[in-house]
């Protein structure tokens, strides 16, 4: 038997995860729970998204993409698609939200033929929260379709990630993102210099297209970091006072930390890959040189750590402050 695949999905990249979703629809082997993890700002909930549509467009060509469901599910405004969060990037996605999805699961679909619960960044979920959501994946209501996404597998409980079926999503090459940024209108010399700072995190790319301002906290976190680099402990603890002060906006900061450290390793390492902060070069290349390939690698574990554990932690100052702590000195 040959079944149609399509491949016309509107996602940039993550192909081989449009195929292997495409397939299981096509042949009918669709599972009740999935994980898609990876960094931030690379496309998960976007995909999770055109998931939806694919289990729900009636057209022959699914998803479409132009039929009343594609429309509604594409702009968040399906009823039979919820999408949970925690109330901001790094907050948490509490039991009461777990509970109140539980309840309209329960319920038949209201118009379409799956309900499909997307839990996004679901590291952000408590423990009470993420046992809740145990009970759904054990024993999924019929017609019921979850996708969780979160930055990385082993931030969950292994009985969540267990019971899905896991996806690990990557940033995408920087080529792809150069194309897609042109598409959208960009001049060929912007599309390049965001799709390389941008680590393949299109989302941040696609953002810093519309609205320059990314461009200009990226450099202010960048600096930011120089400055701490280069200050006395009790200068960079004052750093970040200062900065756990904003609420919002730190989880990307540390991403973009994560690929300046990553960008110092490589130089550290020798190696002749390119590196992604590109404009950071000369900076990069003194720090490599002064701390040394031991000390890089164990600034970015640290960075990553943080990065990866900053929703989990209550106080951010004190992790800001630890992660301080295992920066190499000037
Ligand atoms: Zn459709």
């Amino acid at each position: 038997m040959t079944a149609a695949v399509n491949s016309g999905w509107p996602v940039i990249g993550h192909e081989w995860a449009i195929a292997h979703l495409s397939r299981s629809l096509a042949f009918d082997r669709v599972r009740h729970a999935y994980l898609f993890t990876g960094p931030g700002m690379i496309g998960k909930t976007t995909l999770a998204r055109v998931f939806a549509a694919s289990l729900n467009c009636r057209d022959a060509h699914a998803p479409c993409g132009t039929c009343r469901t594609c429309t509604l599910i594409l702009k968040d405004g399906h009823p039979d698609v919820s999408i949970v969060e925690a109330g901001q990037a790094g907050g948490q996605l509490k039991i009461e939200q777990v509970r109140d999805l539980q309840q309209t699961l329960a319920l038949r679909p209201y118009e379409a033929r799956y309900r499909v619960a997307v839990l996004r960044r679901f590291h952000e979920a408590n423990p009470a929260a993420a046992n809740a959501l145990l009970k759904t994946l054990e024993e999924p209501p019929p017609g019921v379709i979850l996708i969780l996404t979160a930055d990385a597998a082993d931030l969950l409980l292994p009985t969540i990630v267990s019971r899905c079926q896991p996806l690990p999503l990557r940033p995408l090459p920087v080529e792809v993102v150069r194309a897609a940024l042109m598409t959208r209108g960009a001049p060929p010399d912007t599309a390049q210099t965001l799709a390389q700072i941008s680590g393949g995190r299109i989302g941040w790319a696609i953002r810093a297209l519309a609205d320059p301002a990314e461009l200009a906290q990226r450099a202010e976190w960048l600096d930011l970091l120089e400055t701490a680099l280069q200050g006395t402990r009790r200068e960079r603890f004052a750093l970040v006072e200062k900065l756990s002060l904003e609420k919002t906006g730190l989880q990307t900061m540390l991403d973009f930390w994560v690929g300046y450290w990553r960008d110092a390793l490589l130089i550290a390492s020798g190696s002749r890959a390119p590196i992604t902060n590109y404009d950071r070069q000369a900076a990069l290349q003194a720090l490599a040189e002064r701390a040394g390939m031991g000390a890089v690698q164990h600034a970015l574990d640290a960075t990553r750590r943080t990065s990866q554990h900053l929703n989990k932690n209550v106080n951010t100052r004190l992790a800001l402050e630890v992660l301080m702590l295992d920066y190499p000195l000037p």
